[in-house]
Order: C-alpha cells, then structure tokens, then sequence
C-alpha cells in the first residue's frame, strides 16, 4: 500500500494528516472511491469529474486541475504496482484552527491511498442478500445534497448501524417524503415487468458511476429503463431488486423488511446485468502504465 499526501508519496505507517485538519475536525472535504481491475482504473474521468463537482459545491478549491489530479492518481497506482486495487482519493478542507471557518484553511490536502478493498463475500452474489429500512431519512438535497461525496457519513452510517443490528449487510434509506433515495453506500434498482427502474437522484441519492454505467448497459441491451420515484411497496412487490456500487458491483436482493422480493432468489436480469458489467470493467477504464517512472516525489 502507497499513499499520496500533498506530493509526497508513502508508506502507511508514514502517511498522516494534521488533527488541525478540518477533514478531521469537521468531515469537512470529499473523497471519491475508485477500483483498478487488471490494470485499468475503472471510469476515471467520471470519478474526477465527480470529485470535482463536490468541491464546486462546497466551495473547496482543489489545489491541482483535474488534468493533474487524473495523472497523480495514476501514478500513484502505477507506484503500488497492483493490478487489481482500490483507490481512495481525499480532498479535505486542510489545516485550520478550531473554530469551522474554513477560510482559516489556506491549502486543502490531497490524500491518494492505493490498497485493497473489503469486498462483500462472493457467496452474497449466489444467494442475495436482505435488507431493512433504516429509521433515519437520507439528508435531504436542500441541507447537503447526497450527490455531493462528503467526508460527513454520519446519515449513513447511523443507517448502516441498524443493518447491523438487524442482522443484514445493508439498509434502504428514505428521504423525507417516505420515497426511497437508496442505501448507506449503494444505489438501488428493481426490475418490474422487464422494465428497470431506480430512484431520480432528487430523491437523495449520490450520483453512482456504477448506477450510471448499468443504466447504460441496460439500454444498449434494449432494456427498458426509468428514473423515477419509487415507493417500499415498488421495492417490496418487485420482480428483482439489486444494489450497485463500486465495491458491490451489482448485488441481488433477495430481501427486504421481512418480505420476499420475487422468488426469493437473485433475478435473471439482475444476473445478466452483473455478468455484463464484469465484462464491461476490465475494458472501460484508463490504463496504468507501470513501466513508466512515477513522477511522485517519494
Ligand atoms: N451511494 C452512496 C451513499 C455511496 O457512498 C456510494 C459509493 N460507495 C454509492 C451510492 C455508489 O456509488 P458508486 O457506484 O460511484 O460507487
């Protein structure tokens, strides 16, 4: 494991960040979460584009273009010579005082980790998993839009909390009109009469690239498919459901609340469009070239 900070390139136990740091004293700053597969860095432009658009909304200037930020972190994989990893990118607001004002903070830091990912259990992909609906409503868009990737995971993770207390690997999150947004760090689809469906991203949910890259998927296969608003009835009587996510990939559900989502096993669909985007993802990336000296200062 490598890890960039602020031009520098180190190891684990060297790697560290000031507790004045207001990514640590606030949640304040964005990340993004990527996966390298077989050399290929999965969809990078859309995860830097991403990137930069949660700091454009949190008025927080990276201090690199996004020209600059792509080639860093694909450097820095290139260092880490793994040909299968993930990257967690980190743009915090910097080192600042104790009070919030983050105009005390003059240089955000630039924090780039190549290493592993927890994955869920391959077994999950067979059988599905289930899942519960969290008592805590997704933030809504007019507080902190869920499209914007903050260092604040506290909604979520209060929601992933009662998964675990119920038992299940994740949890469906409402917005506040009771209208499903999606899960602590997935998206959420359901399939109903051949038809693909998933929550508008108003309803409060990030912006996936792999929500987005099965949308396409799907519509180049000819599938029918709908953002739309969706109810826990829509979820609770439909044919399939599934998760995306850059660590999920597309996860069946078999589950949720107690009732059974279509015949209890992962669905056709939710099968082929796993088998696709497993096909997809090894092509539709950016390749790391390891041969050429990483230009980070180590
Ligand atoms: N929703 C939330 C809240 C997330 O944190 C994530 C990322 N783990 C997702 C959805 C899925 O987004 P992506 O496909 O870009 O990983």
């Amino acid at each position: 494991m490598l890890i960039y900070v602020d031009g520098k390139l180190l190891t684990k136990e060297e790697a560290k960040v000031s507790v004045f740091d207001h990514g640590y004293l606030y949640g304040d700053g964005i990340f993004e979460g990527i996966r390298v597969y077989e050399g290929n860095v999965f969809r990078l432009k859309e995860h830097i584009d991403r990137l930069y658009e949660s700091a454009h909304t949190i008025c927080l200037e990276i201090p690199m273009s996004h020209k600059e930020m792509t080639q860093t972190t694909l450097d820095t994989v290139a260092a880490t010579n793994l040909r299968d990893a993930y990257i967690r990118l980190v743009v915090s607001r910097g080192m600042g005082d104790l009070g919030i004002d983050p105009a005390k903070c003059p240089k955000p830091t630039v924090v780039i980790i190549v290493g592993s990912i927890a994955l869920y259990p391959e077994e999950f992909y067979e059988t599905g998993i289930s899942l519960v609906t969290s008592s805590i409503p997704r933030i809504p868009c007019q507080c902190l839009d869920p499209r914007v990737k903050s260092l604040n995971y506290l909604n979520n993770i209060m929601a992933k909390i009662e998964a675990r207390r119920a038992g299940v690997p994740e949890a469906l999150m409402l917005n506040q009109e009771g209208h499903v947004a999606e899960c602590t760090a997935d998206n959420i689809f359901m399939v109903k009469d051949g038809e693909l469906k998933t929550p508008d991203l108003l309803q409060g949910a990030l912006g996936g690239i792999t929500r987005a890259a099965v949308l396409e998927i799907a519509r180049d296969a000819g599938i029918p498919t709908e953002e739309t608003v969706l109810a826990k009835h829509d979820l609770y009587t439909a044919d399939e459901c599934f998760l995306t996510g850059t660590a999920a990939e597309v996860m069946p559900v078999i589950d949720i609340d107690g009732r059974t989502i279509g015949n209890g096993k992962p669905g056709k669909m939710t099968n082929d469009l796993l088998d696709r985007f497993r096909e997809l993802r090894v092509r539709d990336g950016i390749k790391v070239n390891y041969e050429a000296a990483a230009t980070v200062e180590r």
